[in-house]
C-alpha cells in the first residue's frame, strides 16, 4: 500500500512513511486509498485482540508478511506487557455506558496500546527499507507518550531515543516515571515551557535539512514516535474495532446498531483512530471530542473555526494541555474529501494568522457526526469523586472529563440516551494522585507513593506494579534546559552513540 501527504506528496512506501513520520511537504502520512467500509462484524465475530489486531492493521500495512506482522502482534499484547489478557477490557458502568480501559499496559496510559507495537513496525520497517543509519526517535511529551515510548523502544537494536517534556504541565507521577527511565539507548530532557513549543519545534526540526545533513554524516537518521507517525495511529484503531466486536459479542449492542464514543482530546490521535475504525465499516455514530479549558477544538465544533489565538492554560489534566491539534490535519484532509491542496492551504492559513476554518458544507457534514465538549477542573475534580460515589469506580482526570462531556452532550441531546456510549478511558487513576487526593478528600502523603497508598487504603484500586516498582528506582534524567537549546541537547545526545 502507498502512503501520501496530507499536502500532496504521494507514492510513498508505507515502510518509508513509517521510518519518517512527517512527509517532507509538513504534511502527515495517510493511505493512498483508504480501506473504507472493508470491515463487518462476521470477519470480527468471537476472535481476541491479537486476532483483531492482525485484520485491522494488515490492512494499514499489507507489505508486511503475515508471520512478521502476526509475531509482532504477538509479542507486543503478550502478557508481559498487559497486565489483563483482554488487552483493552470494555468495564460496563451504566446499563448503556461501557468504559474502554486503554491504561493496562506498561505505563499506565493509552499511549501503550501503539507504543508497544510501534518499535516492531519500526525495526521491520528500517530492514525493508535497507536502512544501516541508526535511528534517532524524537518525541515531544504532554506527559504519557514520552514514557510509553521509552518503554518501548529502552535497548531496541539500532535505535535510540530522545524525549522532551515540558516542565509546564506533567504531573510529578509522569516526570517521575520518566527521570526514571532504564535503559541504554535513551534520554530525557526538560524543557521550560509548555507543549506547544516542544512540539513545535520538533515539527520543523524533522522537516530542517541542514539538521538532516548533519546527523546523516554522523549515521543517523531521525524518526518520530508521536501521533503524527501513521505507526502510531495504525494500532489505535484496531481497539474501536475491537469493542464493536466485543459488544456485540456480548449481545450490548445488535450488529447494526450504532454507538457513540466519547474520547478525552489532546493531539485528535485517539478520536481519529475512532473516525478511520467508522470509515472503515465500524457502526459508530456521535464522536464526542471532549475538552478540557483548553477548548479550541469544542470551538472548532461549534463554530468551523480553528482558531489557536488564545491563552494556554496548565489543567489537571495535563495530556490534554494542547492548543495545536496535530492530528486534526489528517481530519481537515477527510473532510475535504482527500483535497490535499485545500488542506495544504488551510495550514498554511494556520500558520500566517493561527486561524483556519472550514466551509459551511463541511460543517454540516461535521455536525451529524462530532460534537465538541469540554469541562473546567472544578468539574473534573466534581466528576470524579461523583462517579467514585455513585458507582465506585475511579477515574483518572482525562477520563473524568470524557465523562463529564457525556453529561453535558446527553443533557443537550437527551435522545443520545437510547444509544451505548463508549467512553475511552486513556489512564489509570494512580498517574494523578494530588487529583484524586483532592476530589475524594483523602489526605495527600509526603511523596506521591503515599498519596497512593492512601487512596488504595480507602479506594481498594491495587497499585499498579510498574509504578509500585518505580519507588525504589534511581532519579536519571534530571536536566532541564530552554528550547531554544534543544538542538544541542539532540546532538550531545547523538556523540554518545
Ligand atoms: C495523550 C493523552 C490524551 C490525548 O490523546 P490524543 O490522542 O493526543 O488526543 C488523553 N488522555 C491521556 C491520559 C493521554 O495520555
Amino acid at each position: 500500500m502507498n502512503y501520501k501527504s496530507t499536502r500532496g506528496e504521494s507514492n510513498v512506501r508505507e515502510t518509508e512513511a513509517l521510518l519518517k513520520g512527517l512527509a517532507n511537504d509538513g504534511g502527515l502520512y495517510v493511505p493512498e486509498t483508504f480501506p473504507m467500509n472493508s470491515l463487518t462484524y462476521e470477519d470480527l465475530a468471537d476472535k481476541n485482540y491479537q486476532e483483531i489486531a492482525y485484520i485491522v492493521l494488515q490492512k494499514f500495512f499489507p507489505s508486511f508478511s503475515k508471520a512478521v506482522l502476526k509475531e509482532a502482534i504477538q509479542s507486543a499484547y503478550s502478557q508481559s506487557n498487559f497486565d489483563t489478557l483482554d488487552i483493552a477490557p470494555l468495564h460496563s458502568l451504566l446499563e448503556r455506558v461501557s468504559v474502554l480501559e486503554l491504561f493496562h499496559g506498561r505505563t499506565q496510559a493509552f499511549k501503550d496500546m501503539a507504543l508497544s507495537l510501534f518499535p516492531y513496525l519500526l525495526v521491520e520497517a528500517r530492514k525493508a527499507e535497507g536502512e544501516t543509519r541508526e535511528t534517532l526517535i524524537l518525541t515531544a511529551t504532554s506527559g504519557d507518550t514520552g514514557k510509553a515510548a521509552l518503554e518501548g523502544f529502552k535497548d531496541v537494536k539500532g535505535t535510540h531515543i530522545q524525549v522532551f517534556y515540558p516542565t509546564d504541565g506533567v504531573s510529578p507521577m509522569q516526570q517521575e516515571q520518566m527521570q526514571k527511565q532504564e535503559g541504554n539507548n535513551v534520554n530525557v530532557t526538560a524543557i521550560r515551557g509548555n507543549f506547544d513549543d516542544a512540539q513545535q519545534f520538533l515539527k520543523r526540526l524533522f522537516v530542517d535539512q541542514d539538521m538532516a545533513n548533519e546527523v546523516d554524516k554522523k549515521g543517523v537518521m531521525f524518526s518520530s514516535a508521536n501521533s503524527i507517525n501513521i505507526g502510531r495511529l495504525a494500532p489505535q484503531v484496531v481497539y474501536y474495532v475491537a469493542t464493536y466486536a466485543r459488544l456485540v459479542d456480548i449481545g450490548a449492542i445488535h450488529k447494526d446498531e450504532v454507538f457513540n464514543v466519547v474520547v478525552p482530546t489532546g493531539n485528535f490521535g485517539n478520536i481519529l483512530a475512532a473516525y478511520y475504525a467508522k470509515m472503515m465499516g465500524i457502526p459508530v455514530g456521535k464522536l464526542i471530542c471532549a475538552s478540557n479549558r483548553n477548548n479550541v477544538l469544542t470551538d472548532f465544533f461549534k463554530t468551523g473555526v480553528y482558531n489557536m489565538n488564545r491563552p494556554f492554560y496548565t489543567t489537571l489534566s495535563p495530556s490534554m494541555d494542547i492548543v495545536e491539534s496535530s492530528n486534526f490535519e489528517r481530519f481537515l484532509y477527510y473532510i475535504s474529501e482527500q483535497d490535499a491542496d485545500v488542506t495544504k492551504k488551510r495550514m498554511a492559513d494556520l500558520k500566517a494568522t493561527g486561524e483556519l476554518s472550514v466551509s459551511e458544507t463541511e460543517k454540516k457534514q461535521i455536525d451529524g457526526q462530532f460534537a465538541g465538549v469540554y469541562c473546567n477542573d472544578e468539574e473534573t475534580k466534581a466528576i470524579i469523586e461523583q462517579v467514585y460515589n455513585s458507582y465506585g469506580y475511579l477515574l483518572d482526570p482525562h477520563t473524568a472529563v470524557a465523562f463529564g462531556a457525556y453529561m453535558k452532550e446527553l443533557h443537550a441531546h437527551p435522545e443520545d440516551g437510547a444509544r451505548h456510549t463508549v467512553i475511552a478511558a486513556t489512564a489509570h487513576p494512580f498517574k494523578f494522585p494530588p487529583v484524586i487526593c483532592q476530589a475524594l478528600d483523602i489526605r495527600e502523603g509526603d511523596t506521591p507513593y503515599d498519596s497512593l497508598e492512601n487512596i488504595s487504603a480507602v479506594t481498594g484500586v491495587a497499585f499498579p506494579k510498574p509504578l509500585e516498582a518505580l519507588k525504589d528506582k534511581e532519579l536519571r534524567f534530571t536536566k532541564v534546559i530552554d528550547k531554544e537549546n534543544m538542538r544541542h541537547e539532540i546532538l550531545d545526545f547523538i556523540d554518545t552513540f
